[in-house]
C-alpha cells in the first residue's frame, strides 16, 4: 500500500480522521488555494529548468536571457490563460505580485536547481512512501531541499516528520545526504530552515511510524490545532452531538459524499 508524509502526518495528528481518509476513502474537500498554488508551482518549475546546469554535451533549455522577471511571469500567465483550469483575476494579480517578490529577492545570486519536481518513493514498514520535492538546490557544501508553502500563516519550522521523510526519499533517489531542509513562504518572501543528517535515525522514526499504522485497530479521534482543518468533523465523535456513521469505501461515493479530490 502507497503512502504519503501528509498521510503519515494525518496519523500522527488524529488516527481517526487518518481511518476516514485513507482506509475508508473519504475524500478531502476541495480547497480554493488549490488552483494558485499548482499555478505557482508550475510557473516557479518552469523557470527554474532555465537556471539548470547543462549536463556536459547538452545546452541548457533556455538560453541565459530567458532568465528574467517577464519569463517568469510568461509562465503565470499560461495558467491564467488556462481554458480548462483558469486562475481567477485576484489569484492571478497575487501570484503576480508574490513571483515579482520572489525574482527581487533572488536577483543577482539565482540558485542552482539540482532536481525539480522530481518523484520518489521509499519502504516504510509494509508500505510503500512516495512523494515529490519541489526543488533541491546545490549548494557550496552539498544539498538543499526546498519546499514551497503558500500558507499565509507565520514562519514555521519545517516538521522534523517531513524532514525525515524528505532526506530519506533524496538518498533513495541518489544516494547521497541533503544538507538542509527549508520551508519557503512564498506570501512572506522568506525561508526557514532546518539540518538534519542522521539518516538511520529518520529512516527508523518513519518505520516505527509505519509499523504502527499497519497494527492500529481502534483508529480514536485526538482533537488538536489540526482540528480546524479537517473535513470530517460531522462524523467525528468529539466534535459532533450526533456523528454521521461511517460509510465504507467506495460505499461513500455511491451515496454522493464525494467532495472531489482535494
Ligand atoms: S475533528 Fe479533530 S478529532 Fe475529529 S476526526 Fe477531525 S481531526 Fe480528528
Amino acid at each position: 500500500m502507497k503512502l504519503s508524509y501528509t498521510a503519515l502526518q494525518t496519523f500522527q495528528n488524529c488516527h481517526f480522521r487518518y481511518h476516514l481518509r485513507y482506509n475508508c476513502g473519504l475524500p478531502s474537500r476541495p480547497r480554493p488555494a488549490a488552483q494558485s498554488s499548482r499555478a505557482l508551482h508550475g510557473a516557479l518549475h518552469l523557470f527554474h529548468q532555465g537556471l539548470k546546469k547543462p549536463r556536459s554535451g547538452d545546452e541548457a533549455l533556455f538560453p541565459p536571457a530567458a532568465v528574467s522577471l517577464d519569463t517568469l511571469l510568461s509562465h503565470l500567465k499560461g495558467y491564467y490563460d488556462n481554458l480548462t483550469r483558469p486562475l481567477t483575476e485576484s489569484q492571478y494579480r497575487e501570484g503576480r505580485a508574490l513571483l515579482a517578490r520572489y525574482w527581487e529577492v533572488h536577483r543577482g545570486h539565482s540558485p542552482t536547481p539540482y532536481l525539480l519536481e522530481e518523484k520518489f518513493q521509499l519502504h516504510a514498514g509494509p508500505f510503500l512512501l512516495t512523494g515529490r520535492f519541489d526543488r533541491v538546490d546545490e549548494i557550496p557544501d552539498g544539498f538543499e531541499i526546498l519546499d514551497y508553502k503558500l500558507a499565509h500563516r507565520s514562519l514555521l519550522p519545517p516538521d522534523p516528520l517531513q524532514l525525515d521523510v524528505y532526506q530519506l526519499g533524496f538518498h533513495a533517489l541518489t544516494g547521497q545526504v541533503a544538507k538542509k531542509l527549508s520551508f519557503y513562504y512564498l506570501k512572506l518572501g522568506e525561508k526557514v530552515t532546518a539540518e538534519q543528517e542522521d539518516l538511520g535515525a529518520a529512516r527508523a522514526r518513519v518505520q516505527t511510524l509505519g509499523r504502527e499504522i499497519s497494527r492500529e485497530q481502534e483508529f480514536r479521534p485526538h482533537e488538536g490545532p489540526w482540528c480546524a482543518t479537517c473535513d470530517f468533523q460531522e462524523f467525528c465523535p468529539v466534535k459532533a452531538k450526533n456523528p454521521r456513521p461511517v460509510l465504507a469505501t467506495g460505499r461513500a461515493r455511491q451515496l454522493g459524499f464525494d467532495f472531489g479530490e482535494g
